[in-house]
């Protein structure tokens, strides 16, 4: 039986993302070899439509959208929810989009909203390693 892996639906060709798009990535696509996928889009879990304004973590841990609106309890709703899909089919790794503010495993934007990148994890990539999951980004594949 294939081990199960949590991956980012829109690194799989799933259109969930904020601007209703996918980001195919064929090394992860590839994984579905040796794995079994779970996919999982945490924004989409915690309840924000698709498409979306896009949203960044601001310095005091609030997710802001580009209209101004406090999407925090929809990222941490997300957040919480994919950790509960990865312990319910018992999932240790996790590949995980790079540069969002839920799936980004080494980088995400600043909070600024001008495309500054900082050497930190989104919301559900952190919650997944706090709780003992190996976590990739596509660029670790
Ligand atoms: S939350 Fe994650 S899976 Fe969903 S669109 Fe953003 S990067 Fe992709």
């Amino acid at each position: 039986m294939k081990k199960k892996i949590l991956v980012s639906a829109c690194l799989l060709g799933t259109p969930c993302r904020y601007d209703g798009k996918s980001k195919p990535c064929e090394k992860v696509i590839r994984l579905g070899e040796d794995y079994e996928i779970i996919p999982v889009c945490p924004e989409q879990l915690g309840g924000l439509t698709t498409p979306r304004p896009p949203s960044e973590m601001q310095a005091d841990g609030r997710f802001i959208n580009s209209d101004g609106a406090d999407v925090t309890a929809e990222y941490r709703n997300g957040a919480n929810k994919t950790l509960h899909i990865a312990k319910e089919h018992g999932c240790a790794l996790a590949v995980l989009k790079e540069k969002s503010p839920s799936c980004g495993v080494h980088s995400r934007y600043d909070g600024t909203f001008t495309r500054t990148l900082i050497r930190e994890s989104g919301i559900t990539a952190s919650l997944l390693r706090e709780n003992g999951m190996t976590v990739l980004s596509e660029d670790d594949i």
